[in-house]
């Protein structure tokens, strides 16, 4: 199928895009560029755009590989190990939440599911109010959404919703919850289901086929396969004066030995909410108040399984496409934590890793996988006194480990998640519901199924979590004792390195993230680009 549909990235690269593999240079290389981005996900992918389009040299360095639509075949065992971080195995300190994060050309954008939501007016309000962060209305933030949902195709679906998501429509519609249609950034998607294992028909406008090619066409560089470990600040503390980075082997992962360092005029930080405070702790560089890494959020997932009736293959048509925001809107912002509602897809071995049970009880639910539903409630985390989130650390050999403790605030959300989607499931006619907890028994009826969820214990491990969304962590403050970046995302400390990432939040965002992150890139891109042209 690949063969016969246009791959841009393979045209681009034969057209003479300056495109380098880090794991086939046989010396260490010694380069230098206007501005050095390190990432090319949501936000490096933006910013590469905008400062290109400036007549920038603009140099991208990105740890992952560069995979492009002929190299996405629906396989779940490929995409997981060649475009995901820790071949998305990746795991909070005790192993409590499962974070998916992407590591190839493009990040997050390469393999997500499309849904994109506005920043929500009340957290833009809160972050006024806490941060300081005065000039981020909704209205001064308006123009920067539109951009970017105009050049990534975002608009609402206006597809026929697949039988896996009309489970939660049905459901809301029953119990009379507000729910609505979700906004994707796709033109022409084929509806294929497959996202999290990258686009193969270029339907999906992630970074990697908008503004990626975009900035190499204006003749940005892009080093892949390369993994930032450090940059050097000068003596007075105010400047980065250099890069560093270990050049990676053929597997990706490994170092081949041979290094990378960069000089650079300005250095964007766009490595993603773990990866950009870990590329500041290895290199030893202080923020005034030592946030760096602090206040990191997940946004936690709890979720419900269910057996209809019906066949609904979960695994084939848009992914979220139906959402309900109710359970974010019955407590006060600062209140027990609200949650959002939305419907993943379900593929086999993402199911058969996080689906609880073993041998016979679990292959027996997995082998009615057509018939299988599964609703999501993402916490919204970093409000509540006691919703702190986690903190990122380095391992010993400096590879980040985010430590995420799960208290009591964020055991009552996922208990609350649990009840309010069973009760919808079964409202949606299903014949059995399995919240995701090793204790956890397919429950026939909301009655049982509550006196179930109320009685399960609360512990890592025990509850199934996960989390797509990394934000925080280098946030965002209207001073240096509130943020570590500014509200253009400029280092308080280090004046020539702006951070663009999903970790510049001072909270979790509420919503799915990727267009918060592509408008705030866009926002800081376009103030550092004209800073950089006034010299
Ligand atoms: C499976 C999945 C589904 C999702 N679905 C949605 C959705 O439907 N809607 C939505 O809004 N959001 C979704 N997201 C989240 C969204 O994609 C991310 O929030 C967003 O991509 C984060 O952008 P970022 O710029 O912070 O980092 P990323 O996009 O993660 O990019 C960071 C890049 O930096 C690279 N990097 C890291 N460390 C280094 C280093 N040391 N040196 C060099 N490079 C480095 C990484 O390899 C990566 O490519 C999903 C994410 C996943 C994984």
């Amino acid at each position: 199928m690949s063969g016969r549909i246009p791959d841009p990235l393979r045209a681009g690269l034969a057209s003479g895009w300056k495109v380098f593999d880090g794991s086939r240079q046989v010396q260490d290389l010694d380069w230098k560029a206007d501005v050095v981005i390190v990432g090319s996900g949501a936000g490096g992918g933006i910013a590469a755009e905008v400062l290109s389009g400036a007549g920038l040299d603009v140099l991208i360095v990105e740890e992952g590989g560069l995979y492009s639509s002929a190299d996405f075949r629906l396989n779940e065992a490929k995409a997981y190990s060649e475009l995901y971080q820790e071949s998305a195995s990746r795991q909070t300190a005790d192993k409590g939440v499962s974070i998916l994060q992407g590591r190839t050309v493009g990040g997050g954008t390469t393999v997500n599911w499309t849904s994109a939501f506005r920043t929500p007016p009340d957290t833009l309000r809160w972050w006024q109010e806490s941060y300081g962060l005065a000039t981020l209305t909704p209205e001064a933030m308006r123009p920067w959404f539109e951009k970017a949902e105009q050049r990534l195709g975002i608009a609402p679906w206006q597809g026929m919703p697949n039988p896996n998501n009309l489970v939660l429509e049905r459901g809301c519609q029953a119990l009379g919850l507000r729910h609505a249609r979700i906004s994707r950034n796709v033109r022409g998607c084929w509806n294929l289901g497959y996202c999290g294992m990258g686009c193969p028909t270029n339907a999906k406008q992630s970074m990697l086929v908008t503004s990626i090619p975009a900035a190499l066409e204006r003749g940005a560089r892009l080093l892949t396969r390369v993994r930032v470990e450090r940059l050097q600040g000068d003596q007075a503390g105010k400047r980065i004066i250099s890069l560093r980075g270990s050049l990676l082997a053929a597997d990706g992962l490994t170092p081949s030995g041979r290094k990378l360092t960069v000089r650079a005029g300005h250095v964007v930080l766009a490595a993603g909410a773990i990866g950009s405070p870990a590329v500041m702790l290895r290199s030893d560089l202080p923020d005034s108040a030592d946030l760096t890494g602090k206040r990191t959020f997940l946004h936690p997932v709890a979720m419900s399984a269910a057996l209809m009736p019906e066949r609904i293959e979960p695994y084939n048509g848009a992914p979220q496409t139906v959402y309900s925001d109710h359970f974010m809107h019955t407590q006060s912002l600062d209140g027990p934590l609200g949650f959002k509602l939305e419907v993943p897809p379900i593929h086999p071995l993402l199911a058969g890793v996080t689906f609880p049970g073993f041998g016979s009880a679990q292959a027996e639910l997995l082998g009615r996988l057509p018939h299988l539903h599964a609703s999501l409630a993402l916490l919204r985390d970093g409000f509540h006194p006691d919703s702190q989130g986690g903190e990122v650390g380095l391992r010993g050999d400096g590879s980040p480990l985010l430590d995420y403790p799960l208290n009591d605030v964020v055991w009552d959300g996922v208990r609350r998640g649990w009840l309010a989607m069973a009760e919808l499931q079964f409202a949606a006619g299903a014949e059995r519901v399995l919240p995701l907890h090793t204790s956890a028994e397919p429950a026939s009826s909301w009655r049982q199924a509550r006196a179930m969820i109320e009685s399960l214990p609360l512990q890592p491990l025990m509850a199934k979590l996960v989390s797509a969304h990394v934000m925080g962590g280098m946030a965002m403050g209207d001073d240096p004792t509130r943020g570590v970046v500014d509200e253009w995302g400029r280092h308080w400390m280090w004046r020539n390195l702006t951070v663009v990432d999903g970790s510049v939040f001072p909270t979790s965002v509420g919503a799915n993230p990727q267009l918060s992150i592509y408008a705030f890139a866009w926002r800081a891109a376009t103030a550092l680009r004209i800073r950089l042209a006034a010299g």
